[in-house]
């Protein structure tokens, strides 16, 4: 089955077709809503374009869309239909700049192919096995009740991919353990017999984990603070989430820039690397006790798969839980899933590349597959 995946941002589109493991055909359409690109359907059509000359004769079966939020209605990857997009679009206020995105790349494939099959594949929706202690907020439940709020969680289509990785690799039915995934956004997720327990992600992906330009867990009351002292709304907006996380400590939001900067001795760059392992380790500790006691911690995403050094700054902290990295495995550059710890480790290190569009292009062949009658 060919599947097109989309990645639908408000002023750009990314995609992917697939074939199984084969990519047949990949690329980012930006700047849409500007001159050459006036809207989603002008970035579809040019997609079509590209994806023609690419597939030749053949055509697209299924379109397969990463959606960020699905709120609590939505736990597993879902046929789209109106019901479906209006239901998508009911939570837009969770999440203003990513849900309406997708929404608006859901209609522009309705409009262009009316009959093509199309999938919604959530970000939030493995982590609606979360425990209610898990994702309950200490706040009253009128906040809950009235707007939602608890902890939703993201990253949740690549924690899935990489459980099933881990398993497969351990040689397991199920993977238990904690799984890192460090990207520009990063968080962490504690998984039970194959099902998250605990996310470091909340209510939006702000919280948890030290980010590329996201400061993670703070203290509240710094925001009433800043609120006291003028700052507005818009302000503290874009000081958590663009200018904080490695960015507001090393000036850089770069990982590897940040690790070359720490070599050459630069003390900013250094405490960046600190504080961020240090807070990553907290987690691990954490979730070690939120799911029995971890069979395995892994590392995924840009900076989990290619960041040697920032591995070692993280499980050097954890020598409590008996962890020892193997530095020759953990030094090796590979793009495959593999053990980087010592044989004397109490449980092994993983890294486990993710692949958030095979993960979608796989849902969206299985639920079509099985919203079809058999032939
Ligand atoms: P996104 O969340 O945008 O998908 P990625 O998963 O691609 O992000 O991760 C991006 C991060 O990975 C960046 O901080 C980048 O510096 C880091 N990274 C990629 N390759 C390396 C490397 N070889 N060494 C250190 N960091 C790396």
């Amino acid at each position: 089955m060919i599947i097109l995946v989309i990645n639908s941002g408000s002023s750009s589109l990314k995609y992917q077709v697939r074939d199984g493991d084969d990519v047949l055909a990949e690329g980012l359409v930006e700047r849409i809503g500007e001159a050459e690109v006036p809207d989603h359907a002008a970035a579809l059509d040019r997609v079509d374009g590209e994806v023609s000359a690419a597939l030749g004769d053949r055509g697209i079966d299924a379109v397969g869309h990463r959606v960020v939020h699905g709120g609590e209605r939505f736990s597993e990857p879902v046929l789209i239909d109106n019901e479906i997009t209006r239901a998508i679009e009911r939570l837009n206020p969770l999440a203003p700049l990513h849900n309406p995105a997708a929404v608006t790349g859901i209609r522009a494939i309705t409009d262009k192919w009316p009959d093509m099959p199309q999938v919604a594949v959530f970000d939030t929706a493995f982590h609606r096995t979360l425990p209610e202690h898990a994702w309950r907020y200490a706040v009253p439940d009128e906040l809950y009740r009235k707007f939602g709020i608890r902890r939703y969680g993201f990253h949740g289509t690549s924690h899935a991919f990489v459980a099933r990785g881990a398993a497969e690799l351990l040689g397991a039915d199920t993977f238990t353990g904690v799984i890192a995934h460090l990207g520009n956004g990063a968080s962490v997720t504690a998984v039970r017999d194959g099902e998250s327990v605990d996310t470091s992600m909340g209510f939006t992906p702000l919280e948890g984990l030290v980010m590329g330009t996201r400061s993670g867990d703070i203290d509240p009351s710094i925001l009433l603070f800043l609120l006291r002292e003028g700052y507005t709304e818009q302000d503290l907006d874009t000081l958590l989430n663009r200018n904080s996380g490695l960015k507001g400590l090393a000036g850089t939001n770069d990982m590897r820039s940040v690790t070359e900067a720490a070599d050459a001795g630069d003390h900013r760059a250094q405490r960046a690397i600190d504080v961020a392992s240090y807070r990553l380790a907290k987690y691990v500790g954490g979730y070690h006790v939120a799911v029995g006691g971890a069979q395995a911690l892994v590392f995924t995403a840009g900076i989990g798969e290619n960041a040697a050094a920032f591995r070692t700054a993280v499980v050097g902290k954890l020598g409590a839980l008996g962890l020892e990295l193997d530095e020759a495995r953990n030094g090796e550059r590979s793009r495959e899933a593999r053990i980087i710890s010592t044989e004397a480790s109490a449980f092994p290190v993983l890294v486990v590349p993710t692949d958030e569009e095979a993960a979608i292009a796989e849902a969206t062949a299985a639920v079509v597959g099985a919203s079809q009658p058999a032939a």
